[in-house]
């Protein structure tokens, strides 16, 4: 039998074990009912990792007599059944796993399932076995040594915000600030030399965030060797008829997301492609855009779904910083009721593709088309130094424009600028956005917010 030595796992390497078919069954029948009360509680409209939700969970686990879980949960070493225990959860992981891998959806679905596990699994960990887990998964985070912490006293505890702890007894880490890209835009962290430090019961937004690009990859991995990687028909037969839990989270669509006046500029911080994130900078630093940028910016904004009223009043209230208001409304204004079908020929203009905008050939003084392929080579890697990639991604930049595959750039752009695995290339600005949006969505979803309660002023 494999050597389970905790209760945490980040689940490297599959089981390498007999198993029996009913065996097996069982253990991934146990895990399902998991996520189904995973997924019960979130209809419940109780948010993942609160005390409500938590206390939901445990007692349907009880209730339900998950018995691995209950073990597990109990977090007691040299229990009746805790090495089994482990062993199943493994096991159940991997398993499953295969059978998560197929769609995106049902990946989205395991992943934050699996996660809400690991933090429930997490929580009941004593300090010693968290110790343990950190030095055998490898998890990168260096211990800020007493002579730093004290002489960065009073930035880490303004910082931080943290009001309640005790300095002295905290450990505070320190790591690279792109891996933690959830705890930059609130402030909770202290930012020095490109490392970001943070208290110890921050710990788990760095793990979650690490863990989530893991299974992210792995489960992608599975999806595409899967065909032709299970040559044993009673596992495939297995795998085929196991009655998954369907993922029962909202689907995207634009009537989801809210881009209004008051957080364009957050938004367009956090998930623009980069040929919008630089035409809405140049509309707010000069107040006016070319006709091509006008359109290739409009319709994208109508699509990501700003009200014609908020998009009427946000032109203008760019423009009208130069001209006066009377002007705008005789030469502007039309062109962009015309974008949102008012006037004219009343056309909804579906907003253009990466390979319109590539097309397109802006000249001297234009902004519009896409900076992948229009911008100069040393432009385009001083923005990605900018924007703080590695060496690693702006090779693969640069690599990728002069291949002339401006897409792939564009979704490396995208890895780098939010940790995250992409799958397809995108296809148009609007597809970026979306996927960026869905992304932090299934990221804050996961998120705990424990920390953020104890510690919130
Ligand atoms: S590849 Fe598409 S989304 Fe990305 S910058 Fe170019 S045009 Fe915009």
């Amino acid at each position: 039998m494999d050597d389970y030595k905790l209760n945490l796992t980040t689940y490297t390497t599959p089981p390498s074990e007999c198993c029996s078919l009913p065996e097996l069954q069982q253990i991934c029948e146990e895990r399902l009912q998991l996520y189904k009360i995973m997924d019960e509680a979130k209809n419940l409209g109780y948010k993942p990792s609160t005390a409500v939700w938590n206390e939901y969970l445990e007692s349907q686990i009880v209730q339900r007599k998950l018995s691995t879980s209950i073990i597990l949960l109990r977090n007691e070493n040299y229990s009746v059944g805790h090495n089994k225990a482990r062993r199943h959860n493994h096991i159940a992981h991997w398993m499953l796993s295969l059978c998560y891998c197929r769609t995106k959806d049902l990946r989205v679905f395991f992943t934050r399932c699996e996660l809400q596990w690991f933090e429930m699994l997490y929580k009941r960990m004593k300090d010693e076995e968290l110790q343990q887990f950190f030095t055998d998964s490898e998890l990168e985070c260096v211990v800020v040594s007493q002579r730093e912490k004290n002489l960065l006293k009073e930035q880490l505890l303004m910082c931080t915000k943290v009001k309640e702890i005790d300095f002295d007894t905290t450990i505070f880490y320190k790591i690279n600030f792109s891996e933690i890209p959830t705890l930059l835009p609130s402030r909770k962290v202290f930012l020095c030399k490109g490392l970001a430090y943070f208290p110890q019961n921050y710990l788990i937004y760095h793990i979650h965030n690490k863990l989530w690009r893991l299974l992210s990859g792995r489960l992608f991995w599975l999806n595409k060797v899967l065909p032709t990687g299970i040559k044993e028909d009673r596992i495939e037969y297995f795998l085929n008829n196991l009655p998954l839990i369907s993922p029962n989270y909202k689907r995207f669509s634009d009537k989801n997301i809210i881009v209004d006046l008051e957080n364009i500029d957050q938004v367009a911080a956090a998930h623009y492609p980069l040929c919008m994130k630089t035409i809405h900078s140049l509309l707010r630093n000069e107040h006016h855009l070319k006709y091509d940028c006008k359109m290739q910016y409009g319709i994208f904004l109508k699509w990501i779904g700003l009200s014609y009223q908020d998009a009427m009043e946000f032109w203008k209230d760019e423009f009208t910083k130069k001209m006066s208001s009377e002007w705008f409304d005789r030469k502007y204004s039309y062109l962009f009721k015309h974008q949102y079908g008012k006037v004219g020929g009343m056309i909804d203009y579906e907003p253009s593709s990466c390979e319109e905008i590539q097309n397109s050939c802006p000249g001297p003084g234009q902004h519009h088309g896409c900076p992948f392929k229009h911008w100069d080579l040393d432009r385009l890697l001083q923005r990605c130094r900018s924007d703080g990639f590695s060496t690693y991604n702006i090779k693969n930049v640069r690599d990728l424009v002069i291949s002339k595959k401006y897409e792939e750039a564009c979704m490396m752009y995208f890895r780098a600028t939010h940790n995250a695995t992409v799958e397809n290339v995108f296809k148009s600005p609007n597809q970026y956005f979306v996927e960026s949006y869905e992304f932090e969505e299934s990221l804050n979803d996961c998120l705990v917010d424990v920390f953020v309660e104890c510690c919130d002023p």
